[in-house]
């Protein structure tokens, strides 16, 4: 098997900072603890990473705050536009590491993470154009037809952004796009298993000029998380994950009432007609369901399929599926990589 050429994985790991990202700096946790992220293709570790806690987080909150109503509450739709082109920039110029640093912590084929880190970079342009669009309305008074009213859109503070490790670059793209449009301060709390491109994000949101305290890269695990989704300071928290944490983010958020956006997990069916066109459908429900060794929100885990043509397809889905390459994920012949984890290997043999 050929290996897809691109970065070194020795030097992309060298390369990422392994420590938490604090007010601008690159610090240790304040208590010396680290945890390690783990190749799942190997089982071997990738690196060492520093773990936040309570003293950890309170800094972060304190310094989000200040960056919130320091220069960044002045700066311009037009500023926060060009500085988040400028990250889309740096994105472009870094992709074969940013799509190696997720294929080596979460097992992605590197075709498929290349393809998601093209795609944060996309919609870090269209977040881009949405700061300068967010706007409030200018009504006509429905009782005063010759008055005005008008709404002013403000943005909401300093968001917590907690992340899963499915699509880890994509996925806190799609968290620190939009709290910059809107002029918040935002923390990101990636998933323990996929630290890495999370911390490189940060590294480039400071060479692209994002002042401090405005993106903070906490990493660390669910107690890192609930210290956020607790704290009396936090605004607003972001989540994507699993339903059983939202809903414990739910109840700790209600201490401050924070605002929530929780996007959690999905069961999704396809279903197939007898007209369909089978060469199409085939591919399509299968990879519905095993892109991504099956680890996504929206993945098709449930098929139906007519009666008529029942047997045949289900045939031809198990003739699809007998086809993939399962393997390294660095290699490009790989179709499917490993599940995440140890844990989530077992969870899903327990399914089987
Ligand atoms: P999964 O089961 O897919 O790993 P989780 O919902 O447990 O999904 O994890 C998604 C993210 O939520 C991770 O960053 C994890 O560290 C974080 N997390 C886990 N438990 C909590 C919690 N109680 N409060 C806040 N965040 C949490």
């Amino acid at each position: 098997m050929s290996t897809t050429t691109g970065p070194d994985v020795l030097t992309a790991i060298a390369g990422v900072p392994k420590k938490l990202l604090v007010d601008g700096e690159f610090i240790e946790a304040a208590s010396g603890e680290v945890f390690a992220t783990i190749n799942p293709a190997t089982g071997t570790e990738l690196a060492h990473v520093s773990l936040a806690g309570v003293e950890d987080v309170n800094r972060t909150v304190i310094a989000a705050r200040k960056a919130f109503h320091g220069e960044w509450r002045g700066a311009s739709p037009l500023v926060r536009q060009k500085l988040m082109l400028r990250i889309a920039e740096l994105i472009d110029e870094n992709i074969d590491e940013l799509a190696l640093l997720d294929s080596l912590d979460v097992g992605i084929p590197l075709s498929k993470s290349r393809a998601s880190v093209l795609t944060a970079r996309d919609n870090m342009i269209a977040y881009a154009a949405a700061a300068r669009t967010i706007r409030g309305s200018t009504p006509e008074n429905s009782s005063s037809p010759d008055m005005l009213t008008y709404t002013r859109k403000e943005p909401v503070g300093v968001v917590a952004a907690i992340t899963p490790w499915n699509s880890p670059f994509n996925t806190a793209i799609g968290k620190i796009g939009p709290a910059l449009a809107a002029g918040c301060v935002l923390i990101l709390k990636p998933a323990e298993q996929s630290p890495l491109s999370a911390l490189r994000l940060g590294e480039l949101c400071m060479e692209a000029g994002v002042p401090k305290g405005v993106v903070s890269v906490l990493t660390g695990d669910g107690n890192t998380g609930a210290l956020l989704t607790s704290h009396l300071d936090v605004d607003k928290i972001s989540f994507t994950g699993s339903v059983e944490t939202g809903q414990e983010i739910i109840r700790a958020s209600a201490v401050n009432m924070k605002r929530l956006t929780l996007e959690l997990g999905g069961k999704s069916p396809n279903i197939v007609f007898a007209d369909a066109q089978i060469e199409l459908a085939v591919p399509s429900a299968a990879m519905a369901a095993f892109t991504l060794t099956g680890q996504f929100c929206a993945a098709g885990t449930r098929l139906f399929v007519e009666r008529r043509i029942h047997d045949e397809f289900v045939e031809r889905v198990v003739d699809f599926g007998r086809k993939l390459i399962v393997g390294d994920p660095l290699h490009v012949e790989t179709d499917l990589g490993p599940v995440v984890s140890q844990e989530q290997l077992t969870k899903v043999l327990s399914y089987v």
